[in-house]
């Protein structure tokens, strides 16, 4: 089963994730991406991977990745945050971690967790991620 996995980063992560994606593109490769606007564009313009690009996270793009996480339909999140600096849309990012753990979808929100994380999925232990999607209750139950 292709994986599903979203990419966020903040302004001052960007460079960060894009060097970490870079690093394993062979492993991105293989996953289907959705990422924020322009973690989207930065990812693309710098590596030969394919993105779904949602808004910009100040715009939007965190709730639609949210959504996508209320529905359990992504695998794998990787959202670089700032920890330094504060963000307009904060309420947007605390939703979208809420949800992550509400559906007990893996989320990175550092370098070193997302490594290994992006480690253990290409290694097959996101094996059970099949199990979700298989018998995921409908929208409606
Ligand atoms: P961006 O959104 O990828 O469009 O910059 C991420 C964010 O800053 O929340």
């Amino acid at each position: 089963m292709t994986m599903k996995v979203a990419l966020i980063a903040h302004d001052r992560k960007k460079e960060e994730m894009v060097n970490f994606v870079t690093a394993y593109e062979t492993v991105f490769a293989k996953c289907q991406l959705f990422a924020t606007g322009t973690t989207g564009t930065r990812i693309m313009e710098n590596t030969d991977l394919s993105v779904h690009r949602f808004m910009s996270g100040p715009l939007g793009g965190d709730q639609q990745i949210g959504a996508m996480v209320a529905t359990n339909d992504l695998d794998l999140i990787v959202f670089l945050r700032d920890p330094l600096m504060a963000q307009p849309h904060e309420p947007d990012i605390i939703a979208l971690l809420r949800l992550c753990d509400v559906q007990g979808i893996p989320v990175a929100t550092n370098i070193a967790t997302a490594e290994i994380l992006v480690k253990a999925m290409d290694r097959g232990d996101f094996a059970w991620r099949e199990l979700v999607h298989k018998y995921k209750p409908g929208v409606d139950e």
